[in-house]
């Protein structure tokens, strides 16, 4: 499936605020936001226009589509899948997003950002209730276990990012067993758990037009 190949740091400067898209150089001064935080291109320090209500309502969508690495047409989907759901649309939409397979991971600690943990899941490195799962869309559910194949346990880089990932915390709604490589998905998350700072009704009202 295509995906957006070119430069990711380009999307937080858009975006106008850090998505953490790169994992460890996220939290570091090396984060090209912290030096440039205007919007890329030739007219990126120029003077503002101020953003039409429909602006706002479609950077608000692409800022969470962005964050999860969800291409368009699939993030409608999803849109269409929380809409249909009992519930808050805005909320349901996070908490669809919130349960896929290589958000999971990267929540986890195994990848340093969602990005490689969707490459990790699509090379076959993982496992859910034991059985191998190599689609980073998979929706998990409460209950379900995801370890790193017994094969896959010595990747410099999930070995590297399970140790760094102690200190970013572990989201309530999941639990860790560092020692066999290995999570548990407790509950699905509520809204209050999912540390994303978007405005999902801005969203709910840019597809609602
Ligand atoms: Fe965004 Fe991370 Fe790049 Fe900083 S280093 S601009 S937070 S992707």
């Amino acid at each position: 499936m295509a995906r957006y190949l070119g430069p990711v740091c380009r999307l937080c400067r858009r975006e106008g605020e850090k998505l953490f898209l790169k994992g460890e150089k996220c939290y570091t001064e090396k984060c090209p936001f912290e030096r440039r935080g205007y919007p890329p291109g030739q007219h990126g320090q120029g003077r503002r226009q101020r953003p039409t209500e429909y602006g706002i309502h479609l950077r608000e969508k692409q800022k969470l589509r962005r964050i999860y690495g969800v291409l368009e047409r699939q993030f409608e989907r999803y849109y269409r899948e929380a809409a249909r759901r009992k519930g808050v649309t805005g909320e349901n939409l996070l908490i669809l997003l919130e349960s896929r397979l290589d958000n999971i991971v990267y929540r986890l600690g195994f990848a340093p950002s969602r990005a490689a943990a969707r490459q990790l899941v699509m090379h076959g490195h993982f496992t859910v209730n034991g059985r191998k799962v190599d689609i980073p869309s998979a929706q998990v559910q409460p209950g379900d276990v995801i370890a790193v194949r017994e094969k896959s346990r010595q990747i410099p880089m999930i070995k590297e990012s399970v140790e760094a990932a102690t200190s970013r915390g572990l989201p309530a709604w999941l639990e860790l067993d560092a020692e066999a490589m290995r999570g548990t998905v407790k509950s699905l998350p509520t809204r209050d758990q999912i540390d994303v700072q978007v405005q999902e009704h801005l969203i709910v009202e840019h597809y609602s037009r």
